[in-house]
């Protein structure tokens, strides 16, 4: 039966374990992308939905910047693989899950920016840099009650909209992208969550849900994403078989 289970698309990263882990506890296969050997094209037409993950800077030249002092590229590549393949995997609709250096990309390909350096940009008492442990809560985010995200984590948030979250970002989106939506926002006001009322399912998020494999804390986001692709994967099959 294994095999009927959604394939997610993992765009690469420094590490990759924590992603891969909370993907298959909630119940689906991974494929990390070989950037170099596999078009975008060709891995989402075997794929079912896409993570795109963690890790450096976008490069500010994408959104009409200059860089910052503080600026420290991704690796080699990412930038221009990922730009692409989020775009087209919005634009066959499969489910996209986007976090950290993920929801930053995902805002900046569909037109929007980042502020480049929160403690200097946006400074607060707000710490959205405690690395460690990488579990450890930094601050809170208030979450949209008409949200995807709040019906994913529903029983882990306040009467108030309030969820605890850990934050290793120094980035954050400044201007959103047309066609996205603000969930969440921490106390400072810094972008937490976007979600694209247009799509199945496409979230992101500035904190990092995957390093919770202990607890289990956030395992209904990856359920809710896992559930859209299996679905997405139903669809995909009975298209097939049909024509
Ligand atoms: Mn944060």
């Amino acid at each position: 039966m294994s095999h009927h289970l959604p394939l997610i698309a993992i765009v690469p990263n420094r590490k990759p374990a924590d992603y891969i882990a909370s993907i298959e506890r909630a119940g689906a296969r991974t494929l990390v992308i070989d950037r170099a050997r596999t078009a975008a094209r060709d891995v989402l037409d075997d794929a079912a939905g896409l993570l795109l993950t963690g890790g450096g800077d976008v490069d500010p030249a994408r959104y009409g910047e200059a860089e910052d002092p503080t600026f420290e590229a991704a690796e080699e590549g990412r930038d221009e693989y990922e730009t692409a393949i989020v775009r087209l995997a919005l634009e066959r609709d499969l489910p996209v899950l986007a976090i950290c250096r993920g929801v930053q990309i995902l805002n900046v390909a569909l037109g929007g920016s980042l502020i480049q350096d929160i403690p200097s940009q946006h400074p607060s008492g707000v710490n959205h840099s405690l690395t460690d442990p990488k579990w450890a809560i930094a601050h809170d985010v208030t979450i949209a009650t008409d949200s995807r995200l709040h019906a994913a984590l529903r029983e882990r948030i306040t009467g108030e909209g309030l969820l605890p979250v850990n934050s290793r970002h120094h980035q954050s989106i400044k201007a959103i992208a047309p066609h996205l939506r603000v969930t969440a926002t921490a106390p400072d006001g810094i972008i937490e969550a976007v979600e694209r009322p247009g799509s199945t399912f496409c979230l992101g998020v500035q904190w990092h849900p995957e390093n919770f494999l202990e607890h289990d804390e956030f395992g209904g986001l990856f359920r809710a994403f896992v559930e859209a692709a299996a679905v997405t994967t139903g669809t995909a099959r009975s298209l097939r078989s049909s024509s």
